[in-house]
């Protein structure tokens, strides 16, 4: 048996399932890789939103990561949930010694509005997680926050990617799902150079949870297979695509995203 390419999430739990570490998981397996997890914090979660969180000792989350850089070895990160300023430093630390592609999702509010990330540690992602980024993948809430620029169309979107490299990322992808009344779910990829435009038919679909998580972690796997950055981007999409497409009803409120389509 070959060894698959091994991938790493580092990221918050999600108890339901649907988003975080586990969405990540699934999403590795589904795309041919071996994933790995780095957990940064526990949550109480399920289809109506987090009761609970609890982020996890820096000692626990280098240990962690030790473990399995020292002996597995890794091809890709994904960086998700990471709670609070000294967890955004301590994981950015850590990713500034590995030389393999980072994904980095800056998971601020979940879509049930529950903080995932303290604001007190925006401004250690902007300077320490964003410069070591390979591909930065902010929705269009999460450029806000991070940059201050607000938009609701496709021209503001090419703003809000200049303001997201302006940090750092070697690439931002864009997410606009969230612009309203687009019939396509249109992203943005760039490096500030060439350009790429990824739009798929906007699903009418209310299952959505760990979208976000599945799509950047979908860029990671197809990273540590060998694509180039556009081609990983192109390649996640259609995956979360797929999986949006067949989101199912879990529990009473939103349901999550499907790895097996
Ligand atoms: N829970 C965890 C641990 C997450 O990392 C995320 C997103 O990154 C979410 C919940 C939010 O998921 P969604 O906004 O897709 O519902």
């Amino acid at each position: 048996m070959q060894t698959p390419p091994r991938v790493l999430t580092v990221a918050g739990s999600d108890s339901g399932g649907g988003a975080g570490l586990q969405a990540d998981l699934k999403t590795m397996l589904a795309l041919g890789t071996h994933g790995m997890s780095v957990v940064t914090a526990v949550t109480a979660q399920n289809s109506r939103g987090v009761q609970g969180a609890w982020e996890l000792p820096a000692e626990a989350v280098r240990a962690q990561f030790r473990s399995v850089v020292d002996d597995i070895g890794v091809q890709a990160v994904k960086t998700g949930m990471l709670a609070s300023p000294e967890l955004v430093e301590t994981v950015a630390a850590l990713l500034a010694e590995l030389a393999v592609p980072v994904v980095v999702d800056p998971v601020g509010v979940s879509k049930h509005g529950d903080a995932l990330l303290a604001t007190t540690a925006l401004d250690a992602v902007r300077t320490k997680l964003l410069p070591t980024a390979t591909v930065a993948t902010p929705n269009l809430d999460e450029v806000a926050q991070l940059t201050g620029v607000r938009t609701t169309d496709e021209t503001g979107m090419r703003r809000a990617a200049d303001a997201v490299l302006a940090f750092g990322p070697r690439w931002a992808l864009i997410k606009g799902g969230h612009l309203p009344g687009a019939a396509d779910a249109v992203d943005l990829l760039t490096d500030g150079t060439e350009e790429h435009w990824l739009r798929a038919p906007r699903h009418d679909n209310r299952h959505t949870h760990g979208t976000g998580c599945t799509l950047a972690s979908a860029v990671a796997a197809r990273l540590a297979h060998g694509d180039t950055v556009p081609q990983a981007v192109t390649a996640a999409k259609e995956y979360v695509t797929g999986a949006l497409a067949a989101g199912f009803r879990l529990g009473s409120g939103i349901g999550p995203v499907d790895h097996g389509w």
